[in-house]
């Protein structure tokens, strides 16, 4: 299974991102929130059904730069919304959280980091995530993707050009605590990186404008291949 991950388009497109769908087998696009920035709504809509319609299924959270009004474009486009949602797919289980934690620009779309602890856990102790985990346990094995906007606390991927971190540490929490296999994220524009926290890989694909991208490839035995692309 081909993932390609994504993140902050701000509602900027990059053709790179069309011509990589064109030439390469992509089963799954996840984009990480900020697909506008504070609108328009209409955009949200029109690029996920976009990318949709190159025949890959698609799963979105929304950022903090994206409006109530993006959040329910989300919902309506054919792509799956995985804010405070679990989503299935193949070996896969995305745990979904999207906004961030407050920042100081009072963005649309932010949340105490203890409302981001509180919902995330109830995700991974929600009776559809345990059945899921068992089933996969028992079959094909698994692979669990956390999915947040907001990038864990004190990583290679949530530090601000004064050096500053500024990810959110309910998302770290979750990461000790669960260790998922993989953690997308975004928000942090100038912290393009791949990282690990114990078991658990993180990823911050960047700005979608400057071409930027994550392609994660998962093998039959769930073995990722994880390579940050320039498309
Ligand atoms: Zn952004």
């Amino acid at each position: 299974m081909n993932i390609l991950a994504i993140s902050d388009v701000h509602a900027k497109e990059n053709q790179g991102l069309y011509d990589y769908l064109e030439n390469n087998n992509v089963d799954l696009v996840i984009v990480s929130g900020d697909i506008t920035n504070f609108g328009p709504p209409e955009f949200a809509e029109d690029f996920l059904n976009k990318i949709s319609d190159w025949g890959s299924m698609t799963v979105a959270i929304p950022g903090n730069c994206d409006t109530k009004e993006v959040f329910e474009k989300i919902n309506k486009s054919k792509a799956i919304c995985a804010h405070n949602n679990v989503i299935e797919y193949g070996n896969l289980i995305i745990y979904g959280f999207g906004g961030s934690n407050p920042t100081p620009f009072d963005t649309p779309f932010e949340f105490d980091d203890d409302v981001i602890y509180d919902n995330l856990k109830k995700l991974f102790n929600s009776k559809k995530a345990i059945k899921i985990e068992k089933e996969k346990k028992e079959s094909v094995g698994k692979v669990d993707i956390l999915l947040t906007h907001a990038p864990p606390y004190d990583s290679k991927v949530d530090i601000i050009e004064s050096g500053i971190h500024v990810g959110s540490e309910a998302v770290r929490k979750i990461i000790d605590e669960y260790q998922p296999s993989i953690s997308l994220c975004g928000h942090v524009h100038e912290s393009v990186a791949l990282d690990m926290i114990g078991n658990t890989t993180i990823v911050n694909p960047g700005m979608l404008e400057n071409g930027c991208g994550c392609l994660i490839q998962l093998d039959e035995n769930n073995n990722a291949i994880i390579d940050m692309i320039e498309m």
